[in-house]
């Protein structure tokens, strides 16, 4: 049986995957070498991306602000990016092979991660190729980037993690999203944000050229977002309250690059230190350090995407602009908890 555009949806459905789009290789033409998919594999055709969903209860306990494990472990690195999402596009690539497809799964790691070296052939990539996962994306036709940075489908809004299997099958490409179709710029991610995309450097923008549409969105202060994600912002971690009384930290004051933000956070919050009287535990932010244990192996979340994923699908929802729906109506219930940058002292606390 040929291997169609059309089977490999199926299939990928099959293995528990939410969203399937291909795009050809063609789509990428406007892309730099180093994140070029070609640069992986010289003889792609075509670009599969593959998502599953990030549920909308993985954020209950970070919004009502009682619960945090959830999130990381089911959500975000702990399962769903490190197993059941490869889970599904391992399949797929063992599907293609199967066909006599070569076919490479990606793993959209954090591209400052990788070594940066000489390139190991004339005139090719450094061997610290990184594909844009949220850019493959919108080349596949899953979807548009939203104005937050953060990538949209009409099925669940931002609410998805992605991967993507490259492969010289030249198969059928999805067609592509109409830029506006999802994101209507009502800039709750902005209101809801507690710092990176409301600094948006003055009118800066980021643009992409697929095909006949321009996708836009805006540059994000990828540093404070950094910092506030992974726990280095007393507004959004009662656990910094703890661990640090009396600290005063305001990360919209705060202008550093995203690799310093994550040295900064990922010190701070996996560290351990001597267990004294006053912090028992060992940990530089016992809160935290176990947060980061759920991550399994990877990655931590402790901010929890307050604007970005939460306000933007709220809105989304309500407005009726993608699929998901609820029983229970708007996620965002209540007035919405924001600690002080300022923690309390010992004596106050
Ligand atoms: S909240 Fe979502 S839909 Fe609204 S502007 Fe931001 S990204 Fe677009």
């Amino acid at each position: 049986m040929a291997v169609t555009t059309e089977s490999l949806k199926e299939y990928a459905h099959s293995v528990g995957l939410d969203l399937f789009g291909v795009a050809n290789i063609e789509r990428f033409e406007n892309a730099p070498k180093r994140m070029h998919p070609a640069s992986i594999m010289p003889r792609a055709k075509s670009v599969i991306v593959v998502g599953k969903r990030i549920l909308r209860g993985g954020w209950r306990g970070i919004e009502e602000g009682t619960y945090w494990p959830t999130y990381t472990y089911f959500n975000y690195s702990g399962l769903l990016n490190s197993f059941f999402i490869p889970w599904g596009s391992y399949h797929l690539a063992c599907y293609l092979e199967d066909h006599g497809w070569e076919a490479a799964p990606y793993y959209p790691g954090v591209p400052e991660a990788q070594p940066t070296r000489e390139p190991l052939r004339q005139g090719e990539a450094a061997p610290s190729v990184h594909l844009a996962i949220r850019i493959a994306a919108t080349a596949a036709g899953l979807g548009e980037m939203g104005w937050s940075k953060v990538f949209l489908t009409k099925r669940f809004g931002p609410r998805q993690r992605l991967h993507a299997v490259i492969t010289d099958a030249e198969l059928e490409p999805t067609p592509l999203v109409k830029p506006g179709t999802i994101c209507d710029r009502c800039m709750q991610c902005v209101r809801g944000c507690p710092g990176a995309i409301p600094h948006i450097r003055e009118g800066k923008t980021v643009k992409i050229r697929i095909e006949d549409y321009t996708y836009e969105w805006a540059d994000v202060d990828l540093g404070k977002c950094t910092l506030m994600y992974h726990g280095g912002d007393p507004r959004t971690s009662p656990f910094l309250h703890k661990d640090f009384p009396g600290w005063k930290f305001d990360v919209t004051e705060q202008e550093v690059s995203e690799e310093a933000a994550y040295k900064f956070a990922w010190t701070l919050s996996t560290a351990q230190w001597r267990a004294t009287d006053e912090f028992p535990s060992g940990y530089v932010v016992e809160g935290h350090a176990m947060i980061r244990r759920w991550g399994a192996g990877g990655s931590y979340g402790v901010e929890g995407s307050r604007g970005c994923m939460r306000s933007c699908f709220n809105h989304l929802e309500k407005t009726g602009r993608i699929e998901a729906r609820f029983h229970n109506g708007e996620f965002i219930k209540r007035p919405r908890w924001l600690l002080d940058s300022k923690t309390a002292t010992r004596q106050e606390a």
